[in-house]
């Protein structure tokens, strides 16, 4: 727990939010700033700065695919979805803590500009 994290602290509760899922490793939460009709992040709990910070192997990452996939199914996103993760700068990542956006529910172009 970094007590400076924003999704940290939603983690916690101290910050409200819409949750969809959640288990031991991870969260699942509505966007504040939807960019899509579904636009869900699921974060694990434990503080993770980014993709790049996951120590190898780590079960982090099944737990985040395997909540993807729960999300995907119970928004009823049949008609296919887009799983984004922003890494650093470059990568436009706003809050330095892992999340998988699960997006859907309206088509999306490739490739991304
Ligand atoms: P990033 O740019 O780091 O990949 O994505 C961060 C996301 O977190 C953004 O889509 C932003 O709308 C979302 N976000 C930022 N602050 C909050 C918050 O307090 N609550 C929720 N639910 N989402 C947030
Ligand atoms: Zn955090």
């Amino acid at each position: 727990m970094d007590p400076n994290c924003i999704f940290c602290r939603i983690i916690a509760g101290d910050i409200p939010s819409t949750r969809v899922l959640e288990n031991e490793q991870v969260v699942a939460f509505r966007d504040v700033n939807p960019q899509a009709p579904t636009h869900v992040l699921v974060v694990p709990r434990e503080h993770v700065a980014g993709f790049e910070q996951l120590a190898a192997g780590s079960p982090i990452w099944n737990a985040l695919v395997a909540a993807a996939q729960d999300v995907v199914r119970m928004e009823g996103l049949a008609n296919g979805s887009r799983l984004v993760i922003n890494q650093g700068s470059d990568g436009g990542q706003t809050v330095p803590h892992l999340h998988v956006h699960v997006l859907g529910g309206r088509p999306f172009r490739w490739p991304p500009g």
